[in-house]
């Protein structure tokens, strides 16, 4: 049994904590708010829950065994944290992601239907589809009630509440610092990840729109889902880089929700005049390439860096933390892909191409 501290109980935190518990270790996780704070990634109301992932196949398949994960979760807390209204990718022209999706999802035997325009108004209430191509709608995929589901996972772990940085680290044999957008403020001359803001809105809705589709326009970019559970309509531009600081204050920006109007009105024109009931600002914390951190401190005996979501991490966190756990306990190495150093070019897998 080793003594490990996990420093962060965002979604990567507490689910590496959770899982190294159940592997016999002697866990305490740190936080410096509280498990699901707001102002983390993973504190957000929801988050999508999908397996197309363009032609990437490994965080296809991750993602497939969350969910199982997620689901044996949801068993073990009597919480409720899924629920799988399907996701609609809305095609434009020149869009490739649904192809390679497509290609990728028949590779690893994942169900999902290829739709006209006509064919996927059936899936909302309103569609305005003049613009679109296609969709591919994934049956086996939807939401996540994703402060609750943090929550669940930090309550499998004793937790201590208080900052805690790399010149005071915890006495531990293994530290893995898994702070989120502020790993980069831990890690100043070792971790380049970018920290964006990302303002998401909600529209009040009348009971047409509870459980329909989530949906994403990965050439838009733009991405929410219906109805769930009172929040309203959630709608959000996937777009921009405006540097953000994760202890500031979130006060949502006029210029991307008038953006955010127009989308509403063009694609779901009966919502055109639906009240904004809602909004929160979030961040992203972004590696060069979209690929996960996921390394060993060159430095420091013992110490792992965890990190980089880059926008599309939550649906992961269970399965993530199988093979972060296997990493750690050295039964495998992380992959190449998720070391430290340079990242180049996109690698296609979050919600939105540009
Ligand atoms: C608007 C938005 C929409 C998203 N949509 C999706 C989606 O649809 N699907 C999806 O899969 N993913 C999505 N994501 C991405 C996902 O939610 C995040 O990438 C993920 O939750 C990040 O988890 P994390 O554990 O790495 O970081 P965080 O959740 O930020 O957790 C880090 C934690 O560490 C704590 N901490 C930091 N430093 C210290 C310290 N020194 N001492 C103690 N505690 C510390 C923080 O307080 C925080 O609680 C979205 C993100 C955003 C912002």
């Amino acid at each position: 049994m080793t003594r490990v501290a996990v420093v962060g109980a965002g979604v990567f935190g507490a689910a590496t904590a959770r899982e190294l518990h159940r592997r016999g270790h002697e866990v305490t996780l740190h936080e410096q708010y509280t498990p699901g704070t707001v102002r983390s990634g993973s504190g957000g109301d929801t988050r999508l829950v999908r397996t197309a992932h363009g032609e990437n196949e490994w965080y296809a398949r991750l993602s497939r065994r969350a969910v199982e994960l997620w689901r044996e979760l949801e068993r073990e807390t009597s919480t409720d944290l899924l629920a799988f209204t399907g996701v609609a990718w809305l095609d434009t022209v020149g869009s490739t992601f649904a192809e390679a999706s497509m290609a990728t999802l028949d590779r690893i035997g994942v169900p999902y239907e290829r739709l006209t325009v006509d064919e996927a108004a059936r899936l909302f209430p309103a569609l305005g589809g003049d613009d679109l191509t296609g969709v591919l709608f994934e049956p086996e995929a939807g939401l996540i009630r994703a402060r609750r589901a943090t929550r669940a996972l930090a309550s499998a772990v004793p937790l201590e509440i208080g900052n805690v940085t790399p010149q005071a680290p915890p006495k531990a044999d293994v530290v893995v610092w898994a702070c989120g957008a502020w790993l980069p403020k831990a890690f100043p001359e070792l971790v380049a990840i970018e920290v964006v803001r990302r303002d998401v809105y909600f529209f009040g809705v009348d009971g047409a729109w509870a459980r329909t589709p989530g949906f994403c326009e990965y050439d838009g970019p733009f991405y929410g889902h219906g109805e769930l559970g009172g929040l309203g309509m959630k709608v959000a531009w996937d777009g921009g880089s405006v540097a953000f600081d994760p202890d500031g204050e979130r006060l949502p920006e006029e210029e991307t929700l008038a953006r955010v109007r127009a989308y509403v009105a063009r694609r779901f024109p009966t919502l055109a005049d639906a009240p904004l009931i809602g909004s929160r600002v979030c961040q992203y914390e972004l590696t060069g390439d979209g690929h996960f951190l996921v390394d060993r401190h060159p430095d420091r005996d013992g110490w792992w860096l965890l990190g980089g979501a880059s926008g599309h991490g939550f649906k992961h966190g269970p399965a993530l933390a199988e093979y972060v756990a296997d990493c750690i306990e050295g039964v495998r190495d992380p992959e190449p892909f998720h070391r430290l150093g340079p990242r180049v070019g996109s690698a296609g897998l979050r919600t939105a191409g540009r």
